[in-house]
């Protein structure tokens, strides 16, 4: 029987973090408690700059503790999109942050002892024999262009000692990417934060802002807090706050799922690298300590899978696993993406002097790691921290956020049929 549920709660045990009551007072007040909201109050933490974390739920009930732990380098286009688009200058400065970010979350790992799994080795694999050699050429370009030369062609006659699938034609092994379990990681830097001073509430949402005489106040449901400045932390979600700080944001549902433990015979297929692969929706994969594939593949416009989005990941997994497809599913889920046209992160202050970090794309562990640098540095008087963002102009979307769902299926029917036209290139976006 499958329980729509995500399976990483089952793998933690959560230390409540106490509500917000009262009024209080501190330097930074920070909305949202995933990854970009806790990465920044451990970053100001570490900086000796005092802040308050407001979660709406709990720490990483949202994107954070329930994606698939995967760490890859770069931004969600590929690096030749960003190239065409912006110069070659601001992409080589983009990629060394991203990378920065990755960087970070392996440091982090390490430095405060987090025990969430934690696996180096990412593989692309090529969902096309022509993506082979573009994998290729995109390894030769990074290594030429942008001083990252560790990238590791794997040929299709290798490709087994990776994945086992008969849909895949080669692929790029990149050993400074990984996996971690991302619900362990996001409470353990929780409570690295918490101990390096940080103030840290959940079940304390935003509900009201407003600025006087110099500082924000923040209404919750039992508290209330004044701030010198404030971070948004809150992903998909910024427009439920207000919605005049995420004209560019569509939010969009995405899913995936946990089989049961896998028999040493069936987990052999699946190898022990992070998989993701070339096809329009990226399918990716892992196994997990106990043995499960993760599997995810799939988007929509709610939060939460739908019969018909698990019966859509099953017949994708069976595709590329046939020996797996009637596998049990023991677990299927789903969290909310912050989409922009462009893919890329939306890093930015406002006139008022709001910090916003948001735009992940379904890239969010390094690039939430290195949104919260750039706002920490922000924050401790680096004026341009946020420059190389600066440049990169989001389009607003039409609508209301809620009516911007049909956005979705339109962005997601194009993405198809270009990828279609496109045959075997891998520029489609
Ligand atoms: C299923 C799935 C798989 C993914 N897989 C990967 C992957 O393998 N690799 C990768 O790099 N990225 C992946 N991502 C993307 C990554 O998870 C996100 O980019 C990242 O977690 C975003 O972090 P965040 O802190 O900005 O957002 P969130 O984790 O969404 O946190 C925002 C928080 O703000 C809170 N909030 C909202 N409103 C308020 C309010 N009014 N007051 C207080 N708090 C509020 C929310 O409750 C939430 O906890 C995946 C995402 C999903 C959904």
């Amino acid at each position: 029987m499958t329980a729509y549920f995500n399976y990483y709660e089952t793998t933690v045990e959560r230390r409540a973090f106490t509500q917000l009551e009262g009024h209080h007072s501190t330097d930074v007040c920070i909305i949202g408690g995933g990854l970009t909201g806790v990465s920044s109050a451990l970053g100001l933490a570490e900086a000796g700059i005092a802040s308050t974390l407001l979660e709406a739920r709990c720490i990483g009930g949202c994107a954070s503790g329930m994606n698939g732990g995967q760490v890859i380098r770069g931004f969600a286009p590929r690096i030749q999109e960003i190239e065409a688009a912006y110069g070659m200058d601001l992409s080589i400065q983009l990629f060394k942050l991203a990378d920065r970010g990755l960087t970070r979350v392996f440091d982090n790992v390490e430095r405060f002892g987090i025990a969430c799994d934690m696996r180096r080795g990412g593989l692309t694999a090529a969902i096309r024999p022509a993506h082979f050699p573009a994998l290729m050429r995109d390894a030769e370009h990074l290594a030429a262009l942008y001083d990252y030369p560790c990238l590791r062609p794997v040929a299709p006659a290798q490709l087994a000692d990776y994945v086992d699938s008969p849909r895949y034609h080669g692929g790029l092994y990149d050993p400074r990417g990984g996996q971690l379990n991302p619900l362990a990681y996001v409470l353990g830097l929780a409570h690295a934060a918490s101990r390096l001073g940080a103030q840290l509430h959940e079940y304390s949402p935003a509900l009201h802002l407003q600025q006087r005489d110099g500082r924000w106040l923040i209404k919750t449901r039992k508290g209330s807090l004044s701030a010198e400045r404030v971070i948004f932390a809150s992903n998909a979600f910024t427009a439920d706050i207000e919605r005049a700080l995420a004209p560019a944001i569509l939010k969009v549902g995405t899913y995936q799922l946990a089989t049961r433990p896998l028999s040493a015979q069936e987990a052999a297929a699946v190898g022990t690298a992070a998989v993701f692969d070339t096809h329009p929706f990226n399918h990716y994969f892992r196994k997990t300590p106990d043995q499960r594939l993760l599997f995810g593949c799939s988007i929509g416009t709610r939060q939460g899978p739908r019969p018909g989005d698990l019966r859509h990941i099953r017949r994708e997994l069976g595709k590329l696993f046939p020996s797996l497809a009637g596998v049990e599913i023991d677990y299927v889920w789903g969290g909310w993406m912050d989409i922009t046209a462009n893919h890329l992160p939306d890093i930015r202050e406002t006139r008022d002097g709001r910090i916003v970090l948001q735009g992940f794309n379904g890239h969010g562990l390094n690039t939430t790691a290195m949104a919260a640098d750039l706002a920490v540095a922000k924050l401790q008087g680096q004026a341009q921290a946020f420059a190389p963002f600066a440049a990169i102009r989001h389009r607003a979307l039409p609508g209301l956020p809620w009516s911007r769902l049909p956005l979705t299926w339109a962005g997601h029917i194009q993405y198809y049929l270009n990828a279609h036209l496109a045959g075997d290139r891998m520029d489609f976006a």
